[in-house]
């Protein structure tokens, strides 16, 4: 197959999967170790971890505050898609909701939220997790193209993989001078795949 994967294996540079969990922070030891390794002797594979650095400016920081999912700009997402990473995608309107999962070999999981964004100068969103009840975790800022008419959700697949059923719930708000406007509440209804 002449896929950038199958590509990457023939010529000894990182597959697109491994380069993006090291940048995440997810790849065991070893892996990380033979990573840097290569990182050091290869330009192109340095510049390719410099392209997901430049792209997901913000992605990292909201993973590693804890969040299991975040909003990501669209090129990031195109970004990995012409990588060859495998995507699983869930298309969600305002108000509504989605029974999702996550296959064994998917490489990254996005739902694309429809929502209107125009006239919309800041984005903040509420994340809460059935599995962590009570708990309200805030984003700030978040990246969006007000003429998408979509804002990209992004998660981390080494723990949705791990992740048992939950729901979890996103709320988009248009932050203005005189307070936050909720733009729509999406549900998103998770279930492990049968048997992984
Ligand atoms: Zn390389």
């Amino acid at each position: 197959m002449n896929t950038p994967v199958a590509a990457a294996a023939t010529t000894g540079h990182l597959p697109p999967d491994v380069l993006l969990d090291y940048w995440l922070h997810d790849s065991d030891e070893a892996t990380t170790e033979r990573v840097d390794a290569h990182l050091m002797e290869c330009d192109a594979c340095g510049h390719a971890l410099d392209e997901l650095v430049a792209l997901g400016e913000g992605i990292r920081s909201a993973f590693r505050a804890g969040v299991v999912s975040t909003v990501v700009p669209a090129p990031f997402v195109q970004h990995l898609a012409a990588q060859g990473l495998r995507l699983r995608e869930y298309r969600v309107p305002p108000g509504g909701s989605v029974n999702c999962t996550v296959a064994p070999d998917d490489d990254v999981l996005v739902s694309r939220m429809e929502v209107p964004l125009a006239g919309v100068q800041r984005l903040d969103a509420v994340l809460e997790i059935s599995t962590e009840p009570g708990v309200r975790h805030e984003l700030h800022d978040l990246p969006f193209d007000s003429r998408a008419g979509e804002v990209l959700h992004l998660y981390r697949m080494a723990q949705m993989k791990r992740l048992p059923d939950h729901t979890a719930r996103l709320t988009l708000l248009a932050v203005e001078p005189d307070g936050r406007r909720e733009l729509g509440r999406y549900t998103f209804h998770h279930r492990a795949w049968p048997g992984g």
